[in-house]
């Protein structure tokens, strides 16, 4: 079964000023379909065919055509799903009260971060993960993800693109202002929903 590039849920345009329409638009259209209809050609017809995203991010670790376009596949379907023109500010209910048993504030949760995005060196992603009850964070190379074997664990429920295809057009070499940008558009209803399934 084909794996399909999902609808985003707004326009190009609905994320600026802090996302760029340019940059969603290529982002999208074509890294996002890149690694989609790449995976597809490398799964098809073969074992790995059937498999689920999730099962395919471990069963095909060791092959790089899977590891690298399955996890750009599943990566980039995350972060659209968390990003919102309504997003920003901090979470309520459960996803708080998790934060701040995890990390002591919801100052020190965005300052840690932001801090493991802006270290990651070349490309990469940052993220919170639900590990044994609380939230970590870490930052994975390329296309990885936490769900991957040896990498940092948990299952993601918020994740950032550092790779220089999200910003370079709109902040150059200025990482720290895209992440900065990155909080005034998160969804927390939506990393809220992730938490929960
Ligand atoms: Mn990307």
């Amino acid at each position: 079964m084909a794996f399909e590039l999902p609808q985003l849920p707004y326009s190009y345009d609905a994320l600026e000023p802090n996302f760029d329409a340019r940059t969603m638009e290529i982002h999208y259209s074509k890294h996002h379909a890149a690694y989609t209809s790449k995976l597809n050609d490398v799964i098809k017809g073969t074992e790995y065919e059937n498999l689920s995203i999730e099962e395919l991010l471990v069963k095909g670790y060791d092959i790089p055509a899977i590891r690298n376009n399955g996890g750009g596949y599943y990566n980039h379907c995350l972060f659209w799903e968390i990003l919102s023109p309504e997003g920003g500010g901090e979470p309520e209910g459960e996803l708080k009260d998790l934060i701040n048993n995890s990390f002591g504030s919801f100052e020190n949760f965005k300052n840690e971060f932001s801090n493991a995005a802006a270290t990651r060196f070349g490309s990469g992603w940052a993220w919170l993960c639900l590990k044994d009850g609380k939230l970590e964070i870490c930052s994975t190379p390329n296309q990885d993800n936490p769900l991957m074997p040896n990498e940092c664990g948990g299952y993601p429920i918020l994740g950032l693109d550092v790779w220089e295809h999200a910003y370079y057009l709109k902040y150059q070499n200025r990482r720290p202002e895209f992440i900065e940008a990155f909080f005034n558009l998160i969804n927390w209803n939506k990393v809220q929903e992730r938490l929960n399934n």
